[in-house]
């Protein structure tokens, strides 16, 4: 399974998270059909949204971390709904542009940057935390890393990458670096440093793993390693498809289910379509079922 490793470095003074998200990105591209282009554009943003989540102090804490740059590839979303999983959807999933002239996938052009990053958090607090800040590239983890610092004065690095093969995707992930108000200079000249060794995170991923990253380059920072953390890509829509068609009322759902012959919901983000009949009422509506 996926996982995330972190660790507190220079005693404090920083953190670090190693994320390898290769078998979620793997399950989003069966789950959405995604083209290459928009398995490197969902996927960093999964890798993100998999950060986030295991950040969240509380189980029943949720997020939401909406990427819109006007690009062909529409908006992207991703959530979770439970501890230690993460879902995503993009509007356009076979959005396919030329390579970039260094070979590269054109996330970029993909994603926009015509907008802003928004990331919803739902902390059990009275209003939701809502940062924003505008987009600088699309290419995700620049943009992650000035979300980071404009909207919650964090000083930070982010690398994110997706590396596909001709089976899906070979690897995926990313290292993000935090660092503390009471950081000093040195330290940041080191951390800088060190991220320089990560432009192509996801070749490092494939080739060495996340273990032997985390230990290789941080390992001699002063660092003190966290329990690792799991993720993987799942939808619990079962229990929000039934609380909606409840909503809807029993007379609603007679009547739909009269005109048509049933009542379909269909879920975006794990596209499971969900269908209903007559007989199915008495099932749907028992006081029981939330
Ligand atoms: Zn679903």
């Amino acid at each position: 399974m996926d996982k995330i490793i972190k660790a507190i470095l220079f005693g404090g003074k920083a953190r670090v998270a190693l994320i390898d998200t290769t078998e979620t990105v793997n399950k989003a591209i069966k789950v959405h059909d995604l083209t290459p282009l928009a398995a490197a554009a969902l996927g960093r943003s999964l890798t993100v949204g998999a950060y986030i989540e295991s950040n969240l102090k509380h189980e029943t804490n949720k997020f939401n971390l909406i990427i819109n740059g006007g690009g062909p590839i529409g908006k992207i979303y991703v959530t979770s709904d439970r501890v230690g999983t993460v879902k995503g959807l993009v509007e356009n999933p076979q959005v396919d542009l030329p390579l970039r002239k260094d070979g590269k996938l054109d996330v970029g052009g993909a994603v926009g940057k015509n907008g802003d990053i928004v990331i919803i958090k739902d902390l059990g607090l009275k209003e939701p935390y809502v940062g924003r800040s505008a987009l600088i590239s699309g290419e995700i983890a620049e943009d992650y890393n000035n979300y980071l610092f404009k909207s919650e004065g964090i000083l930070n690095a982010v690398a994110l990458g997706v590396l596909n093969d001709k089976d899906g995707c070979k690897a995926a992930g990313g290292i993000i670096i935090e660092a503390m108000p009471d950081a000093d200079d040195n330290m940041v000249v080191i951390l800088e440093d060190i991220m320089t060794n990560f432009t192509n995170i996801s070749a490092l991923i494939a080739e060495k793993g996340i273990n032997e990253i985390a230990e290789y380059y941080f390992g001699h920072l002063d660092a003190e390693f966290f329990p690792e953390q799991t993720v993987q890509f799942r939808c619990d829509c079962w229990h929000k498809v039934r609380r909606i068609i409840k909503s809807l009322g029993r007379k609603e759902v007679e009547d739909i289910m009269k005109e048509q012959g049933k009542l379909e919901v269909k879920c975006d983000y794990c596209r499971k379509n969900y269908v209903y009949t007559e007989k199915d009422l008495d099932y749907l509506f028992e006081e029981d079922n939330k």
